[in-house]
């Protein structure tokens, strides 16, 4: 079996040397004003070129995403911008617009294009299409099952076929959705979306002649109604849990799938590690005939998830496929910070930039690219050198005693049990 891509995401500098170091092949992250991660995209030319730098001193791939669909207004700056990414020599473009497409392969044309999934690929003849087009790659939709990717790729065989295999996954056919426009008059089509779909609702019944009406009120603005109807398989509010393949990837990679994607670049260093980490050993460990890890599912509960499922690639969604109950997100371990490098004012301590409150005495797992630790927190200074019990979390870094100092990478993880998890 070839071995696939591992392609996760970056929302910023920090979670893509993360990713790398975790174990990713590829990462994409956004390019600014362009993609669809607008409002939480830390990425401007300069960090879009250290980032390119960093991928291709260790072999890696960095992909940019400039997957919106332009209006007018943003014909004219998208030229200005396309020629600075050139000159950075990115691996791909992720682009959804036709229009943005047919000025990349005119101007610069020895970009490779991958089509976003915003785009909604999802049948041969539009994979060809497409081919026709000059694209390299095609990001499948996420509504697709496992025998229709099968089918484009037998009948489409030199087309490279990429697939999500985790992370969120919306109510609605990916890029086609209006809900948050509609309420919150942020277009989900222009990188803003709200997360309508994940806020919880009540539901209000209404006896009018014979019939019933529902009506859903948005609890962020009390006394908005909204008439929701039913069809034979129910409603579809709203909140989807998330897409987990890792213990399907034999599948996926059999139906021709050469990358295999993970969502979030909103999610913290540490979902982006974790996730990493695992997919890199279920990667491996499928390449190398052996059977598959059930320990790496639990990993994946220990980061912010909605409850899982398989999506629609495999035996299609179900009723188990929503979270009607919660918009809170499950998760058995909360990310305490990170061993970084910086000089310290205290010998022997190792400087943790901490991101959730620490204190003296509790146990802290930690983890590495190369594997799990734990470690009981001793002594903690400030950099005056002054003792502390305890950090908390946003505050900058501090000084900590341990044992053994950490490999680079090495993030630190508390225990976290919620009632619902
Ligand atoms: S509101 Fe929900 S379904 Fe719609 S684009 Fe945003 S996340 Fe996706």
């Amino acid at each position: 079996m070839k071995k696939p891509e591992l392609l996760m995401p970056a929302g910023s500098l920090e979670k893509l040397k993360y990713a790398f170091a975790f174990g990713a092949d590829a990462v994409y992250a956004g390019v600014p004003y362009f993609s669809l991660r607008a409002r939480e995209n830390d990425f401007r030319i300069e960090e879009l070129k250290e980032g390119l730098d960093f991928a291709h001193k260790y072999g890696k791939k960095l992909y940019l995403t400039a997957n919106i669909f332009a209006r007018n207004v943003k014909i004219n700056s998208f030229y200005k911008h396309l020629d600075e990414w050139a000159e950075l020599k990115p691996d791909a473009l992720i682009m959804s617009d036709p229009g943005l497409i047919g000025i990349v392969r005119e101007r610069h044309p020895q970009i490779p294009i991958h089509l976003s999934v915003q785009a909604n690929c999802m049948n041969y003849e539009s994979v060809r299409f497409w081919e026709k087009a000059g694209i390299e790659r095609v990001i499948l939709s996420r509504e697709l099952k496992s025998t229709e990717i099968q089918e484009i790729h037998k009948r489409v065989p030199n087309m490279e076929l990429e697939s999500f295999v985790h992370g969120a996954i919306c109510i609605a056919y990916s890029g086609r959705c209006l809900l948050s426009h509609y309420m919150s008059h942020r277009d989900a089509n222009q990188g803003v979306c709200d997360n309508s779909c994940r806020y919880k609702y009540n539901i209000y019944e209404k006896s009018v002649s014979q019939d019933k009406e529902y009506y859903l009120e948005d609890q962020r603005e009390a006394g908005q109604f909204y008439r929701i109807d039913e069809d034979e398989h129910g409603t579809y509010i709203m909140n989807a849990k998330d897409l987990r393949l890792i213990d399907h990837l034999k599948e996926v990679v059999e139906s021709g799938v050469c990358s295999l994607k993970v969502e979030g670049r909103t999610k913290s260093t540490y979902y982006v590690a974790m996730v990493a980490r695992a997919y890199r050993k279920a990667i491996d460990d499928l390449c190398a005939g052996k059977e598959f890890d059930a320990n790496l599912l639990s990993d994946l509960d220990k980061v912010s998830n909605r409850g899982y499922h398989s999506g629609f690639m495999i035996n299609g969604p179900s009723q188990e496929s929503q979270n009607y109950s919660e918009t809170t997100r499950f998760y058995t371990q909360k990310f305490g910070g990170l061993v970084v490098d910086a000089p310290s004012a205290v010998p022997d301590t190792v400087a943790i930039e901490v991101r959730n409150k620490i204190v003296r005495g509790e146990t802290i797992e930690l983890i590495a690219p190369k594997g799990n630790s734990y470690f009981t927190v001793g002594d903690i200074y400030n950099d005056k050198g002054e003792l502390l019990d305890a950090v908390h979390g946003g505050t900058g870094t501090f000084y900590f005693s341990m044992p053994d100092k950490p490999e680079p990478f090495t993030l630190l993880s508390q225990p976290e049990v919620l009632a619902n998890a």
